[in-house]
């Protein structure tokens, strides 16, 4: 799995990085960024539950 952040999109609520900050983390300008965007097998779910749970469906997966 590939995974990515919309930055016209994100509202920078930092639901994603709750969710599975081994993938997703905020920028200083208070954003969200996916530190790799190739997901190891056993952060799917994970990564899964924050593309459902961003409330502006800023994650976008591959
Ligand atoms: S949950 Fe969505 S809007 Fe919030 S920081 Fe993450 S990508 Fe951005």
């Amino acid at each position: 799995m590939r995974v990515w952040v919309d930055d016209q999109r994100c509202r920078g609520h930092g639901v994603c990085v709750t969710l599975c900050p081994q993938v997703f983390s905020l920028t200083d300008d208070g954003y969200a960024v996916t530190t790799d965007t190739d997901v190891p097998a056993e952060l799917e779910a994970a990564v899964g539950e924050a593309i459902d749970s961003c409330p502006e469906q800023a994650i976008s997966k591959t």
